[in-house]
């Protein structure tokens, strides 16, 4: 069996104190088998996905009471690194992101050119090149994410929404990353600019083999750009598959539910909305999390976790309704 790009198990990130623990990343595997690849991360606010993301990239508040897991990049297990190795080895050289609402993060008195080429002039940086070598491969950026180069001049509050996030994704790919997180990616900007920056993200995929997390709460943008995606629900993995058998197939009822709370144009049904709001992270309902607002909930469902189910090659779901055996 060949080596996957990224294999993600058992994955737990909580923070404290102990008596409210917060199991923010709960259990969680995934993988990304190669490059030009996207895997989607969806569920609702609240669900642990920006913190699963900033569990893939090392990036911990010291209110951290477990991390712990098996995270492995083309079979190198990076969760024995220590923090410099993972420092200087993996965050955004070889796993990058942009973080949700980064783009009010633009430090309104640098030029967008000199927020790009940062990493590659910082004196201690393991990347650090010569200026001339940094201005060159700043371009090369830009030009990867559709911005002229004279676009490296200007100051944020000369930007428009949609080159600010192109500006972004440009600081992102400066280390040359062969995995991109990408949290809310579209979330601030009109439809319009939204299609943009999905045609620009398809192009990275296919013709520089860049492979894709994408997280979002939007199920629909997801399934516009990834070959699989997991479902999460209060800080675990729902349901994983390819993008294919979750919109077609769905099998787990958050799942469902998603699916049927996203309008269409096309639909004369309005969209249904999901019952209820997601558990507090501190307090998990017993059994299957998602038991007080499922519509299918089955005794058993507040009892007992339930169990993960193949329901074909890569399509897994955990719900008591997919178990063979007699249910309580
Ligand atoms: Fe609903 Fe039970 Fe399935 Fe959970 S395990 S999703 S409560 S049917």
């Amino acid at each position: 069996m060949s080596t996957s790009l990224l294999e993600v198990n058992n994955l737990e990130l909580h923070y404290g104190p102990e008596s409210s623990r917060v199991r923010a990343v709960n259990d969680v595997s995934l993988s990304i088998h190669e490059s030009g690849r996207a895997l989607g991360i969806v569920g609702e606010s609240g669900c642990g996905k920006s913190s699963l993301s900033l569990a893939l990239m090392r990036m911990l508040d010291n209110a951290v009471i477990q991390y712990s897991g098996s995270i492995k990049m083309e079979g190198e297990e990076l969760m024995t690194m220590s923090d410099d190795e993972f420092r200087q080895q993996i965050r955004w050289s070889r796993i990058s992101m942009v973080p949700q609402g980064s783009m009010n993060a633009l430090n309104p008195v640098l030029r967008l050119g000199d927020q790009i080429s940062e990493p590659l002039l910082y004196k201690e940086g393991p990347h650090k090149t010569t200026k001339k070598e940094a201005v060159a491969r700043t371009n090369e950026v830009l030009n990867m994410v559709g911005l002229s180069e004279d676009i490296a001049s200007r100051y944020p509050h000369e930007l428009s929404g949609g080159m600010k996030q192109r500006g972004l994704l440009a600081m992102a790919l400066i280390l040359k990353p062969q995995i991109i997180i990408l949290d809310e990616p579209t979330s601030a900007l009109d439809v319009s600019v939204q299609a943009q920056i999905m045609n620009l993200l398809k192009k990275l995929k296919t013709d520089f083999g860049l492979a894709i997390i994408f997280v979002t709460h939007d199920v629909a943008l997801a399934s516009d750009i990834c070959d699989e995606i997991s479902v999460a629900y209060a800080g675990k993995i729902v349901e994983t598959g390819t993008a294919e058998q979750i919109l077609r197939d769905p099998q787990h009822p958050y799942t469902k539910r998603l699916l049927v709370s996203v309008p269409t144009i096309k639909s004369p049904i309005p969209p249904d909305f999901i019952p209820g709001s997601p558990p507090n992270l501190s307090d998990l309902p017993s059994g299957c999390h998602f038991h007080p607002r499922c519509e299918n909930a089955l005794p058993i469902c507040s009892k007992q976790i339930p169990p993960v189910i193949a329901k074909g090659t890569k399509h897994l779901a955990q719900c008591w309704l997919l178990a063979d055996k007699p249910l309580g």
